[in-house]
C-alpha cells in the first residue's frame, strides 16, 4: 500500500501521485490528500492546509515550473487554503467552482463539461454539490480515475452539514450520478484509494437512506422531536466530538424531508413531526 506517511510523496499510479498533509483529525481521517496529476505539467488537486512544510513537499515533488494548475475540489479550509502559499512558490492558475471567493484568488470559474488538459493528460470537470455547494469532482481520462474531494471519502462518510454550505438532496443525487461513471479507482479527499468504486458508492446511498429511514421512524415512534434527541437516539456509536456534526446532518435530512412535504420543523433548534 502506498505510503500515506505526511509529506512523503508516493506514486498511486503512472499519472498520479499523493502528499499527505500532516492535518490528521476526527473529520479529516490520516489528513487531507493533495494529489498531483502529470509529470511534464503538473495539475495540484487540493493544496490542502495552510502548512508551509505541505506545500514543501508539493513543490519538492513535482519541481516548482511544472505546476501549471491549482484545482480546488472546494473551498472548505483543510482543501484550499494553501492555495496562495503553493501559487506564490509556483505561479500556478487557481481553477475552481466560483470566482468569486473572499478568502481566495481563484483565476478560472470551472465546471460541468470544462476540462483540463496537460501535455499527458485530460481531467474532466464535473459539479457535485452536496458536500459543499461549489463541490468538484476530477476524472482523469488516461487512467479513469475519479478524485472525489470531501463527496466520497475512505474510512468513514462524508458530512453533510447545513452548516458548511451541505443539501442532502443534491447529495444523493450527486451519488447517483457518480454511480453511473465508467471508474476504475477513486482517489478520495482523506484516506486511501478505493478499489472498487461502484461498491462503494452503493454503500453510501444505502447508508443515507437507512438514516432517513431511521429519522422518519424516530418521528413516528416518539411524536415531536428536537434533533437532539434525534443524535442521542440514532447515533449511539458516534465520538462525542462528533455529535454536534451528527446534529448539522440529521438537519440536512430533516430538511429533504421538509421539501418532499414529509416532516415539518422550523429550523436546527426547533422540534420536528411527521405531517
Ligand atoms: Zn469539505
Amino acid at each position: 500500500m502506498p505510503d500515506m506517511t505526511p509529506g512523503v510523496p508516493s506514486a498511486l499510479s503512472p499519472l498520479v501521485r499523493r502528499v499527505v498533509a500532516s492535518n490528521p483529525s476526527h473529520m479529516t481521517g490520516p489528513g487531507t490528500n493533495t494529489y498531483l496529476v502529470g509529470i511534464d505539467e503538473v495539475a495540484v488537486i487540493d493544496p490542502g492546509p495552510d502548512d508551509a512544510r505541505h506545500v514543501d513537499a508539493i513543490v519538492g515533488a513535482a519541481m516548482r515550473e511544472r505546476v501549471r494548475w491549482v484545482l480546488l475540489t472546494h473551498t472548505h479550509p483543510d482543501h484550499s487554503s494553501a492555495t496562495s502559499r503553493l501559487v506564490k512558490a509556483t505561479g500556478a492558475e487557481v481553477l475552481a467552482f466560483s470566482k468569486r471567493d473572499k478568502e481566495l484568488e481563484v483565476d478560472r470559474a470551472i465546471g460541468d463539461g470544462d476540462t483540463v488538459d496537460g501535455t499527458e493528460f485530460r481531467l474532466e470537470v464535473m459539479h457535485t454539490p452536496g458536500h459543499a455547494v461549489d463541490h468538484l469532482c476530477f476524472l482523469l481520462d488516461e487512467e479513469r480515475m475519479l478524485f472525489t474531494g470531501d463527496t466520497i471519502l475512505d474510512g468513514m462518510y462524508s458530512v453533510v452539514s447545513t452548516k458548511t454550505g451541505g443539501d442532502m438532496a443534491q447529495y444523493l443525487a450527486t451519488l447517483e450520478r457518480l454511480r453511473k461513471l465508467r471508474v476504475s479507482r477513486i482517489a478520495p479527499g482523506h484516506g486511501e484509494v478505493i478499489e472498487e468504486p461502484p461498491a462503494r458508492i452503493d454503500d453510501y446511498l444505502a447508508h443515507r437512506r437507512l438514516r432517513e429511514k431511521q429519522i422518519v421512524g424516530v418521528l413516528k415512534r416518539n411524536g415531536p422531536t428536537r434533533i437532539s434527541a434525534v443524535v442521542a437516539m440514532l447515533y449511539t456509536d458516534t465520538p462525542e466530538p462528533l455529535l454536534e456534526v451528527a446534529g448539522r446532518q440529521v438537519h440536512a435530512h430533516l430538511l429533504k424531508l421538509r421539501a418532499e412535504g414529509k416532516v415539518a420543523g422550523r429550523d436546527a433548534k426547533s422540534i420536528w413531526e411527521l405531517v
